[in-house]
């Protein structure tokens, strides 16, 4: 799915207006990702119609394409829609978890304790649950492999009671994660149990845990945890599965908080704080657009200084050995030219598949000794490497002092590019033309 939004951002390449039918093929498509990837009618049909708006009202900065603009307006109400992260500040504070079963909320606890204590703060687990069988030494075992304090007592079997001592036992650590029982489904006795605990610990902020591959569910838990406890923020799990998260979105809005962690493993150390760009990426199944942007920008504005060099040329007619180093110039600026390629939505599998593996392969090391030895050719073997015979190859190494074979494999690897130049030259006015020019 998420390859026919590419394809159908694609098909705007070259358009510097975009009209309603274009608009409505993009939503459209942007409609079938979000929805495949769990995120609720409501919220896809909001976000539809905000897109539509803008993308015909607003005009198109100058020099900027219609399916840029269009990415951008995506992204923009994207962010707009999920938000920036929960704000977990680095300091005291005692942070409560809840969610049903098998959310993931002892994994997560001992997770979240593991971050913290990398940030260089001392954290402790406090384990509340009563109800589940083998909670205890789960939670246990976790924070032993988290390497952090640790609050149970599996003889006991009132919940507000483990909290309040917790509390207590832990008074030197810095933070205190309570993790709490869930049930399969939303009972009373469970809201009622989370309610008294959330009363004696009176955490600085409540996280709801919820399971990535959650749909619709996820409203009415969200609603009932806001409800008996308010939530500050939400935290998926088990992103390293195939379900996207999407249904969370609903208990974001829900709840009207923000995502703060993302969990996407088993082991203590498979947690990230949320960070809104790679999530929405994800979602959409498209490259990732805040990058791409901001590598374009940067690489736009650079090109702009190399008052010498015109990339059309390099397009149009033969690729030099000038060219060769502007572009390795280009390269250094905006990353190597395979992930710049897959960040372009539309262009990473496919275009790079049909190339042999090692054209792009310049690393640092080789690419450093390359301008080197450029920087010892007359303008005559840059602009015509071909003259470049045994007597030149000595006189350059010995110039430069890079190896004989190193130079060779520097022109090697310029008539390798020279073809994939010719078959980018074949593409017509495509992104990397675009994206080195401006
Ligand atoms: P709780 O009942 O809410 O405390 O959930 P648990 O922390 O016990 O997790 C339930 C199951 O999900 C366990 O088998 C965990 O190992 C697993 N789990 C939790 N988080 C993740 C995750 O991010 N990825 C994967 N693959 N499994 C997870
Ligand atoms: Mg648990």
């Amino acid at each position: 799915l998420g390859s026919s939004l590419r394809g159908t951002m694609d098909s705007l390449r070259g358009k510097s207006r975009i009209d309603e039918d274009d608009v409505q093929e993009v939503v459209k498509q942007i409609q079938r990702s979000l929805l495949s990837a769990d995120v609720d009618v409501d919220l896809v049909m909001e976000l539809s119609d905000s897109i539509k708006t803008r993308a015909l009202e607003e005009e198109p900065p100058g020099g900027t394409t219609a399916r840029d603009h269009v990415l951008k307006i995506v992204y923009e109400e994207m962010v707009d829609l999920i938000g920036e992260s929960t704000e977990i500040p680095l300091e005291e504070q005692t942070i409560m978890l809840a969610g049903l079963q098998g959310s993931g909320k002892t994994t997560t606890a001992a997770k979240m304790a593991w971050w913290f204590s990398k940030k260089g703060l001392r954290p402790a687990v406090i384990q509340t649950d009563t109800f589940r069988p083998g909670a205890y030494d789960q939670a246990k075992q976790m924070s032993e492999n988290a390497e952090v304090e640790f609050y149970g007592d599996p003889d006991n079997d009132d919940p507000v009671d483990i909290a309040r001592e917790g509390l207590e036992a832990t008074a030197d650590a810095d933070v205190r994660i309570v993790d709490t029982a869930g049930r399969h489904a939303l009972e009373d006795d469970l809201i009622e149990e989370i309610e008294q605990i959330d009363d004696a610990v009176d955490p600085d902020r409540s996280l709801l845990v919820l399971d990535a591959a959650i749909g619709q569910g996820a409203k009415e838990q969200a609603r009932q945890f806001e409800e008996s406890i308010g939530i500050d923020g939400v935290v998926i799990t088990k992103l390293d599965g195939t379900a996207k998260g999407g249904g969370a979105l609903t208990a974001v809005n829900e709840t009207g908080s923000s995502i703060a962690f993302l969990g996407a493993g088993e082991t203590v150390q498979d947690i990230e704080r949320f960070e809104p760009n790679g999530f929405i990426s994800r979602l959409l199944g498209m490259g990732d657009l805040k990058q791409l942007s901001e590598r374009v920008e940067r690489a736009m504005e650079e090109t702009q200084e190399e008052d010498d060099w015109d990339p059309e040329d390099m397009m149009e007619g033969e690729f030099t050995l000038k060219d060769m180093r502007n572009q390795m110039k280009a390269m250094d600026r905006m990353g190597p030219l395979d992930q710049v390629l897959d960040m372009i939505p539309g262009m990473g599998g496919g275009i790079m598949d049909q190339l042999p593996d090692d054209a792009m392969d310049v690393t640092q090391e080789r690419m450093r000794s390359f301008e080197i030895a450029m920087d010892s050719m007359t303008e005559e073997e840059l602009e015509n490497p071909a003259v470049i015979k045994s007597d030149r190859l000595e006189r350059i190494a010995r110039g430069s002092g890079v190896p004989k074979e190193r130079i060779e494999e520097l022109l090697e690897q310029h008539s390798m590019m020279k073809r994939t130049m010719d078959q980018f030259g074949n593409m017509g006015d495509g992104d990397m033309q675009r994206m080195m020019k401006k």
